[in-house]
């Protein structure tokens, strides 16, 4: 009786282990059908979304040393460090800064800003060895935004979330092929065909 029940047994584990392999095969099948998402960084980069909020740039001669951005910030990060000219009855900006290592990258800062010297950019690339080199100073902020389609030492990717089906490289495509995906200003067109049909 317990050799019926020691194969019993055995049968039961087989049968769950064929299980278990099935379900991790189905995984694995599943991926093949999916479009790829590697990206061979740092050859390749995507190119950031246009509402992307990387690295803050400040413009010095546009602040006013309103002190908005602090106050509009949540953790009240930027530093504003002014003094008053009495000659000419008005602030005058001795030093800017915001530290990196500590924003949120929330971009109230920007959106508040009544001069608009507060710009967001793409660069998102802001690595350093040491947290105090993330503390930006307003020559720093006032560096000229990285883009990935400036720099020759790598290929930009705009195509990968709409490669076709079965398209492997965001490469060398034709403009004209189906997409798997609507881009941005497709949907846009489509949505302002569809207001005017309607109307
Ligand atoms: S809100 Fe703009 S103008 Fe005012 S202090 Fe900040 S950066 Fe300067
Ligand atoms: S992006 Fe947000 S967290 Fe960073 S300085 Fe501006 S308001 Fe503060």
């Amino acid at each position: 009786m317990s050799f019926l029940n020691k194969i019993g047994d055995y049968a039961k584990d087989a049968v769950q282990s064929a299980k278990y392999i099935g379900q991790g095969l189905s995984v694995t099948f599943d991926h093949m059908r999916r479009r790829p998402i590697t990206v061979q960084y740092p050859y390749e980069k995507l190119i950031p979304s246009e509402r992307f909020r990387g690295r803050i740039h400040f413009e010095f001669d546009k602040c006013i040393a309103c002190e908005v951005c602090v106050r509009v910030c949540p953790i009240n990060l930027p530093v504003v460090d002014w003094e008053f000219n009495k000659e000419i009855k008005k602030k005058e900006l001795k030093h800017y800064s915001i530290d990196f290592g500590v924003c949120i990258f929330c971009a109230n800062c920007v959106e508040y800003c009544p001069t608009n010297c507060l710009s967001v950019t793409e660069e998102y690339e802001l690595a350093t060895y040491d947290r105090h080199e993330l503390n930006y100073d307003s020559v720093a902020m006032g560096r000229l935004p990285y883009k990935v389609t400036d720099d020759p030492m790598v290929t930009p990717i705009r195509e990968f979330a709409y490669l076709p089906a079965g398209q492997i490289s965001g490469h060398d495509l034709d403009p004209q092929i189906k997409r798997a995906g609507q881009r941005p200003e497709d949907i846009l067109e489509t949505l302002k065909n569809n207001t005017s049909e309607s109307n």
